[in-house]
């Protein structure tokens, strides 16, 4: 299977990616002080012994567990890991290891960015949305006061490795929600992918590593012309002006059980793909195919329960946004995405309505 290149380093997607780790750290040949593996539960229960057993270089290294889910991605708990580093002595020639979904990635890449001002880390992406998402491009960071990535550097990895097993022992929700982002790829710039996503049953078996190294390759296209994000780099925003909103919003209300990401940006994609048709020229008849395909794939949201005045508000949050206006990246059509479209609060709502409408 393919290495793919990206800013200063190199996404490896392979079967049994033991080998690949080993010779990666083999060719550091002891420049790394230390090791210290951030895990959380089921990357602990499930990923790491299959890594362990096979590259001695993680027998020394120090384990570092946090809980499962979004509630990690937080002040307190950078604080406590910045902590156990200082406590374990670790210095700025430790290495890092993010080994689990975009939690730790996220997480994990924004405390090595930050600790002694920046030490080097690797990804092993473990969940499907990590894998072709999280992992890849260099955004790091944590949630403030309900705000998604409120906080955060951009920094890449040293290296990040993909292995498709991993995701054997996912849960079908959480293999889904990692499909939200295949999906939004394929729609922003390959659409003889939609075609063939389309037409697939999502599941573990319609999933193969050409598939998820085609995703991969699509995001790092498009980030590899524009790290910083200063401009077409927004496309992959494509679904995510609302679908973080949405995701916030189910934050706040239940923390210990909010929307998946990707069950977020699912319903955020309904959305924004009403409004490429009102202000980006995505004819109708495509709307309705990605419509009708997202709602029967995808779990449904409960929009109507939740304040638009406040999805409105959290809008405004976004990042890409600039003198107030909410900017979103739109299709003009299926494998094309167009950015900087300012939209309107009442046009909008009427984006939360459609989705209201069609889930009736
Ligand atoms: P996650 O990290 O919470 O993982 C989902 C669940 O799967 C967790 O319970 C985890 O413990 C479990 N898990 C992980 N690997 C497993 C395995 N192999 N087998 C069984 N269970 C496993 O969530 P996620 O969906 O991977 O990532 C979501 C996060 O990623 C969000 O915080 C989102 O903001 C972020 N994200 C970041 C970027 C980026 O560019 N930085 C892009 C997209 C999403």
């Amino acid at each position: 299977m393919p290495k793919i290149i990206s800013t200063g380093y190199t996404v490896f997607i392979e079967n049994n990616i033991a080998a690949e780790i080993n010779s990666f750290l083999k060719s550091a040949n002891g420049n790394y002080s230390g090791i210290f593996i951030l895990v959380d539960e089921n990357s602990l229960r499930y990923c790491y012994p299959r890594l362990v057993e096979q590259i001695d270089y993680f027998k020394d290294a120090e384990l570092i567990e946090i809980e499962s889910g979004e509630e990690s991605k937080s002040i307190e708990v950078c604080a406590h890991i910045w902590s156990t580093l200082s406590e374990f002595g670790a210095d700025r020639r430790s290495l890092f290891v993010n080994l689990g979904g975009g939690v730790i990635s996220d997480l994990g890449g924004f405390i090595a960015s930050t600790f002694k001002r920046g030490i080097n880390y690797i990804n092993i992406p473990t969940t499907l949305l990590a894998q072709v998402d999280a992992s890849i491009g260099g955004k790091t960071g944590i949630d403030l006061n309900h705000l998604k990535n409120e906080v955060g550097v951009f920094s890449t990895p040293s290296a990040v490795f993909i292995d498709p097993a991993f995701l054997q022992t996912l849960d079908k929700r959480q293999l889904l929600s990692g499909y939200a982002e295949v999906i939004k790829h394929a729609l922003i710039a390959d659409q003889p992918s939609w075609k063939k996503l389309s037409r697939t049953k999502p599941g573990l078996s319609s999933l193969s590593g050409e598939m998820i190294a085609s995703s991969v390759e699509i995001k790092n296209r498009v980030v590899r012309q524009d790290p910083d994000e200063e401009g077409i780099r927004k496309v992959l925003n494509f679904g995510h002006t609302i679908g973080h909103a949405i995701e916030s919003y189910s934050l706040r209300l239940n923390p210990s059980n909010p929307l998946l990401h990707g069950e977020a940006i699912a319903a955020g994609m309904v959305c924004e793909s009403y409004l490429s048709h009102k202000a980006c020229g995505l004819q109708e008849s495509e709307l309705e195919e990605i419509t009708g395909y997202l709602l029967k794939t995808f779990k449904k949201v409960p929009l109507k329960n939740m304040d638009k005045k406040e999805l409105t508000a959290l809008m405004k949050h976004d990042k890409k946004n600039e003198k107030g206006g909410i900017n979103f990246s739109l299709l003009s059509a299926i494998g094309r995405c167009e950015i900087n479209n300012v939209i309107k609060t009442e046009v909008i709502a009427e984006a939360l309505d459609y989705y209201v409408q069609k889930v009736l």
